[in-house]
């Protein structure tokens, strides 16, 4: 399987057993949501993972998950309301409640939420739950009536969404800045942030871990309209995306999500970075032993759209059937994965791609290997880059990556169709590493040509990069 899978650990999965078995099955990214926990009770989680890790020898990334600014209403008085569909009731600061001329009232204590909101727009509450059209400013950016579209339950301290609106939050938050320290502390190799809207909110998460001496990869959560608005710009900053379906179906349109989706993941691989798609996609699995067809349907589409890996939250954290889940995305993986390749016709070559002689160097590497029906591609890097280009190409080979930096696996886990191998370093050259690995190694077949890409800097050059394409014959 070429896919990767991101698995969310919870109850029902953070034990030694069940993470065993979701490796074996295909996990190499294990998510701790720190909505729900902090760096204190994950500690021990991680100690798993690491005594996994070292049994089944296949390095694997622990993912610590930022919540972000998520919204939540404050304490509504006398809650729960029952709504009916096309009522009033009224938005705004806490001590405008008196205001509220009877109707029920829900408080929200950031006053940066209702800066510019305006008659006519869209307002969701509890996952989309409610809905409500703002009908009058009572006053402005603090009191606002809205109409229901809706029947439903107004209930306290619930999520609350504005869809399209621009909140004027950094994505970075006080308690995310705790929860960042507490990653890095506990030994966590990825970072995701929620609620991204612009490149500067990756930058700031980047700026907190520079101060600390550490580069971890930032994955950015798109899951606002603004993000995907800004997808370039946060590409150019961020290691990876994640197409975040679950606040991002409640931000957008939900018609929306499924082209949001393919543009996204055709941005980042334009931008050669990886893109995870998540949320609900084998939901039903929390309770069944199998998923339904729209599930496998879904799996495979996500694939075939470009991604990266597919990840599972509910399904592994809470679900009755978490490593089985897994083994549905494997089936589906393997099943489709030929068939894409057979779709795409070769390597990707975006256009317009301009000059750029290191992202040419990576695809002619796998031009080669198609040309020559090579049974592997292999790739030395120390950062992580050659690998990520090569394999943004969508080669139809195995892409093996070595490196001597122990923090790169992690990094290179996110990658489709790479595979991880830890080199030692007494060997000087990169190409000599790959020949030793290549020669070590039965798996390999004689008689048959590799490729190996490296980088091997060379006098004229400034920064180590990929500058060797070879052609090796075993
Ligand atoms: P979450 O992010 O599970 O942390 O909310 C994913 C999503 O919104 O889809
Ligand atoms: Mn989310």
């Amino acid at each position: 399987m070429r896919t990767k899978v991101v698995a969310t650990l919870g109850p029902a999965s953070a034990n030694a057993e069940t993470i065993t078995r979701m490796v074996k099955n295909g996990v190499r990214i294990l998510r701790l949501n720190f909505s729900h926990s902090d760096a204190a009770s994950f500690r021990p989680v991680i100690a798993l993972i690491r005594q996994v890790e070292e049994e089944l020898s296949i390095p694997l990334t622990v993912m610590g998950d930022l919540c972000g600014p998520k919204i939540r209403v404050g304490e509504v008085a006398g809650a729960p309301h029952e709504i009916d569909a096309y009522s009033d009731v009224c938005l705004g600061l806490p001590e405008e409640a008196d205001k509220a001329t009877g109707l029920p009232f829900i408080p929200l204590d950031q006053p940066e939420l209702l800066l510019g909101l305006e008659d006519g727009m869209e307002v969701s509450l509890s996952d989309g739950m409610l809905t409500f059209i703002v009908t009058e400013t009572m006053s402005k950016d603090r009191l606002y009536k809205m109409q229901s579209q809706n029947a439903g339950i107004l209930s306290s301290r619930k999520g609350i969404t504005f869809p399209g609106k621009h909140i004027a939050l950094p994505a970075f938050t006080e308690k995310d800045k705790v929860d960042l320290d507490g990653c890095i502390d506990i030994g966590v190799d990825a970072i995701a942030m929620s609620f991204v809207q612009t490149a500067q909110d990756v930058e700031d998460v980047r700026a907190a871990m520079q101060k600390r001496g550490v580069w971890l990869p930032i994955i950015a959560k798109i899951e606002r309209q603004n993000a995907v608005d800004n997808i370039e710009s946060i590409l150019a900053v961020a290691d990876g995306i994640m197409v975040a379906r679950g606040d991002l179906g409640l931000e957008c349109k939900l018609s929306t999500v499924p082209v949001i989706q393919k543009k996204l993941i055709r941005a980042a691989r334009h931008a050669q970075k990886p893109v995870i798609v998540a949320t609900q996609m084998m939901l039903s699995m929390v309770k069944n032993p199998i998923p339904t067809r729209a599930e496998a349907n879904d799996v495979a589409n996500a694939i075939m759209d470009g991604a990266d890996c597919c990840m599972l939250s509910e399904e592994t954290a809470i679900g009755n059937y978490p490593a089985e889940a897994v083994g549905y995305i494997r089936e589906i993986a393997e099943g489709t994965e030929p068939y894409y390749l057979e779709r795409i016709k070769g390597p990707y070559k975006p256009a317009n791609e301009g000059v750029n002689p290191v992202k040419y160097l990576s695809y002619s590497a796998c031009l080669l290997a198609e040309n020559i029906d090579s049974p592997a591609i292999l790739c030395h890097s120390t950062s992580g880059a050659s690998a990520r280009l090569v394999c943004s190409r969508r080669p139809a080979q195995p892409v093996y990556c070595l490196t001597p930096d122990q923090s790169v696996p992690a990094y290179l886990n996110f990658f489709w169709g790479v595979i991880p191998v830890m080199t030692d370093s007494s060997l000087p050259s990169h190409r000599d590493r790959l020949v030793a690995f290549l020669e070590g190694n039965k798996g390999f077949p004689r008689g048959r040509g590799y490729i190996l890409v490296s980088g091997q800097p060379t006098p004229g050059q400034t920064a180590p990069q990929t500058n060797e394409v070879k052609l090796y014959y075993k």
